[in-house]
Formats: C-alpha cells, sequence, structure tokens
C-alpha cells in the first residue's frame, strides 16, 4: 500500500476562546501552516503535547513495522492524541482545532484549559485532502461533543439537495452550537453531564424512522455508543458496510493512545 504523505509543525497558540461552556477553539501559528493547504476540514490529526510545564515539542517517530511510536526521553517525550482539523487560514498562517473541556484528566484537556499565548503544540497530518463521507440522499449523522468538528465539517459541505438528522450529545443546553449547512437538516440536541457512566445517544438513534433511500450514516462518540450503534444498525437494520462509517473517539476510563486498539477492533466488527 502507497504511504500516505504526512507532515507536521509545532503551533504556537496565538489566542483561543470558548466557543462554549465546555468547548475552547485553539488558534495555532506556524510559518509551517501552508504545508497542510491540501488537507480536508474535518479529518484527523494528531497532536504532540508537551509534558506539564515544558514548552518544547520533542516528536515520536512512527515505526511502521511495529505499529508503535518511539518516543524520546520521558522528561521531554509529549502525549499523543487524535483531534480533528477544524479549520486553516492560509494568510494568518493558524491552524484551528476545538477541544471538549472535559477536565484536567487528560494531558490534551488540561493543555487547552491552561494553555495561555505562545503555547506551543505539535500537530501531524496527512499532507493531501479525502472525502469524509459517502454520496447519499439522506445522512444520518450521530455523535457526541468530540464529534462536533467533524460533523460540523461535513455539514459545511453537504449539497442543499440532502436531507438527514443529526443528533449531538453535549454537557448542557449551553453547548448546543449553531452548525452550518445547505442541507435540510433535522437537529436532535441530548444533554448529557456525564458522557463517561451513560448516554441516550444509542436510544436516539434507534428512534431514528429511516426512509427507503441511498443513506449514509457517519457515527463518532465514546466506544461503547458507538459499538451500540454499529450493532444496531449493521446487524439488526441491515445497513451495508459502505453505508456506515462509525468510529469510537474515546474509551471511558481510558487514555486515547491507550484504548486505540480496542476501538479499531471494534471497528472491523462487520467489516
Ligand atoms: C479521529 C478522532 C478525532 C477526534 N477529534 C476530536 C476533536 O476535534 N475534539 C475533541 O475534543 N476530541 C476529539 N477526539 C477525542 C479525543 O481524542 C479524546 O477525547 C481524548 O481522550 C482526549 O485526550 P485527553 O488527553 O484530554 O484525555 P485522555 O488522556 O485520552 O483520557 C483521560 C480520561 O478522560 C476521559 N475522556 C476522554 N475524552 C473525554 C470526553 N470527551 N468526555 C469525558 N471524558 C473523556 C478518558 O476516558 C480517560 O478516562 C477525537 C478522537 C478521534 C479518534
Amino acid at each position: 500500500m502507497a504511504k500516505i504523505p504526512t507532515g507536521r509543525l509545532v503551533g504556537e497558540m496565538t489566542r483561543k476562546e470558548y466557543i462554549t461552556p465546555h468547548y475552547i477553539r485553539v488558534y495555532l501559528y506556524s510559518e509551517d501552516v501552508p504545508l497542510f493547504r491540501e488537507t480536508t476540514i474535518g479529518d484527523n490529526n494528531k497532536i504532540a503535547v508537551p509534558p506539564q510545564g515544558f514548552n518544547e515539542v520533542h516528536f515520536p517517530t512512527w515505526d511502521e513495522t511495529t505499529q508503535q511510536w518511539i518516543y524520546p526521553s520521558p522528561e521531554v517525550a509529549p502525549a499523543i492524541r487524535t483531534y480533528t482539523h477544524r479549520g486553516i487560514d492560509l494568510e494568518t498562517k493558524e491552524l484551528i482545532i476545538d477541544f471538549v473541556d472535559h477536565g484536567d484528566g487528560g494531558p490534551a484537556s488540561k493543555w487547552a484549559r491552561e494553555a495561555e499565548a505562545g503555547a506551543k503544540l505539535g500537530v501531524m497530518m496527512r499532507l493531501d485532502g479525502r472525502e469524509l463521507y459517502e454520496q447519499a440522499d439522506w445522512y444520518l449523522l450521530a455523535g457526541d461533543a468530540t464529534a462536533i468538528p467533524v460533523l460540523g465539517a461535513i455539514l459545511e459541505t453537504l449539497p442543499g439537495t440532502a436531507k438527514g438528522v443529526c443528533i449531538i450529545e453535549v454537557h448542557e443546553g449551553a453547548d448546543e452550537q449553531i452548525l452550518e449547512t445547505k442541507a435540510d437538516i433535522k437537529f436532535k440536541w441530548l444533554h448529557n453531564k456525564n458522557p463517561h457512566l451513560e448516554s441516550d445517544l444509542a436510544d436516539a438513534v434507534k428512534a431514528v424512522q429511516v426512509p427507503e433511500t441511498k443513506k449514509f450514516g457517519y457515527v463518532a462518540a465514546e466506544f461503547s455508543n458507538v459499538k451500540e450503534i454499529r450493532s444496531y444498525l449493521r446487524k439488526e437494520k441491515g445497513w451495508k458496510q459502505e453505508e456506515l462509517y462509525a468510529y469510537s473517539y474515546w474509551k471511558a476510563g481510558v487514555a486515547e493512545d491507550k484504548s486505540q486498539a480496542d476501538r479499531q477492533r471494534e471497528k472491523n466488527t462487520y467489516e
């Protein structure tokens, strides 16, 4: 298989804003931002978060043979997490990443909460663009707060002829966002202050009336929700593999880099 071209840079935070009470938008400046000019908004990236109190990024290297990161020494090694490419401004040479503020319990969320102008963050990402979703007449978009960047990017690119349903679970009413789209989408927002303990997302998906037409689903949320939704759509409702992209963006109680193998295995359940 041909190797995907990837690039990396060290971004310096120019500013951040709480776009809702639990969502932090971070702007990262680097002279190297034009490297990413061909990327697709909504694609995922890897961020390298320096250890607490250290403002330099020492990137690990990815070993293709073992499929593992080779880290620099522990005092300088960053935490690697997966996020979403939410925007690029070629004039100001800034990248945008939106962070769920889920507290101080993880290095990425903690970094976003505490970062001040000048804070450095490593960003690694593929350099070319890619299709995020299949063309269809009707869309089921479902996720929790971590999925807002990718679902937002999908919604922004759907044509005016598309129809569908978008169900998103956020902390509370004030965390609902206005997501722009030309498509005819019915939004349903769920509120949940404890997404690591329980969720109504799967039940909300099960309540959707799916029309008899060319359909596509994009689901991104916590592991057990994605598992339940995948099983419901693929096993009970007979959705075909090419009609659904579902991937768990995090797993309750486990750091993102430590749950990757489990999440990947779950993704392959019916493939
Ligand atoms: C393809 C992809 C794209 C993603 N895009 C984004 C994005 O754009 N924005 C974003 O905010 N997240 C995104 N995520 C999710 C993000 O990677 C995880 O939430 C990650 O665990 C955050 O890292 P951390 O260092 O803050 O916490 P970790 O060290 O990974 O985890 C620490 C603890 O916090 C818990 N935890 C992690 N996330 C949450 C949460 N959202 N709510 C409650 N508890 C949580 C974990 O279960 C664990 O117990 C994406 C994930 C993937 C796979």
